[in-house]
């Protein structure tokens, strides 16, 4: 799992939303191409537990992702 800072909604007035945080499974951190140009990713970190274990892509949890 990974934290992770997107790019939302940028015409919003809170950054909140404008670089929403989020807890991403390995999988769809992957599928959002880190470190490349057209990535969605602002910045990302190890998980340290503080948004839960839950991925908020697609509904994965910790426990799942240590089953595969
Ligand atoms: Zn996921």
């Amino acid at each position: 799992m990974k934290i992770c800072t997107v790019w939302g909604d940028l015409s919003s007035d809170k950054s909140s939303e404008n670089y929403p945080t989020d807890l991403f499974c390995e999988e769809c951190f992957e599928s959002m191409s880190p470190g490349k140009e057209e990535s969605g990713i602002v910045s990302s970190q190890n998980d340290d537990g503080s948004y839960g274990d839950t991925c908020s892509r697609c509904g994965k949890t910790k426990e799942d992702e240590l089953e595969e």
